[in-house]
């Protein structure tokens, strides 16, 4: 997760051989990637969403984490049509039924598969989970079985397993655990980076 961190870090990170980064603001992201292109990133947005920036972010995202419902999908599927691209999607779940968080309650999972599966232009692989914050990973584990779970009951469902194959989970502190219950993509910032500089706003 390079977010918050300058272009000249993630240099550091490719020129070791990173290759996946990730960025949760939209705004702050696109001055990044673009000033980037000389290098053989991929770019991922985890980061909330708004549909009025969809079109904004088909191109230089290759990894969209953060699709929570029919009507953002539809959005996406036509703008990647309109720009000619191809992003790969992630269904941000919200297990925990936490009213300030984002992501697709599992109820309505099915019918995003649906509607994914009729998509042209963008290619939902996976389900994306952040979980409620512990300091202790032991009490994220339930978390992340839930998400495991939840993919698949949706295979069992009948949902392509070709939809299903990415479990993004786990950060710098509960990643280890994330990817002994599953997870196929961590999303580690601090472990790389180091600390984040605190916002002004949260001193
Ligand atoms: C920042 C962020 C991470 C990385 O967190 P670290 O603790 O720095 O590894 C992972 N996932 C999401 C959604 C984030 O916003």
């Amino acid at each position: 997760m390079s977010k918050t961190f300058a272009l000249d870090c993630v240099r550091v990170a490719a020129a070791a051989g990173q290759v996946d980064f990730g960025e949760n603001r939209v705004q702050e992201a696109l001055p990044k990637c673009a000033e980037g292109r000389d290098l053989d990133a991929r770019w991922h947005l985890i980061g909330h969403l708004q549909k009025n920036k969809a079109r904004k972010v088909v191109g230089p995202f290759a990894w969209i984490h953060s699709v929570d419902g029919c009507e953002l999908l539809d959005r996406l599927e036509r703008a990647a049509a309109d720009e000619g691209t191809r992003p790969l999607l992630l269904i941000q779940v919200d297990l925990a039924g936490e009213d300030t968080k984002h992501g697709a309650p599992p109820a309505q999972l099915l019918r995003i598969f649906e509607a994914a599966a009729a998509c042209r232009a963008v290619e939902v692989k996976g389900l994306m989970l952040i979980p409620p914050y512990e300091d202790d990973p032991e009490r994220t584990r339930p978390y992340f079985r839930r998400l495991r779970e939840v993919r698949d009951d949706l295979v069992a469902q009948g949902v392509n397993r070709s939809m299903l194959t990415e479990l993004s989970m786990g950060m710098s502190h509960d990643f280890e655990v994330a990817v002994a219950e599953g997870a196929t993509m961590v999303r580690v910032g601090t472990a790389i980076f180091g600390a984040r500089p605190v916002p002004a706003a949260a001193r």
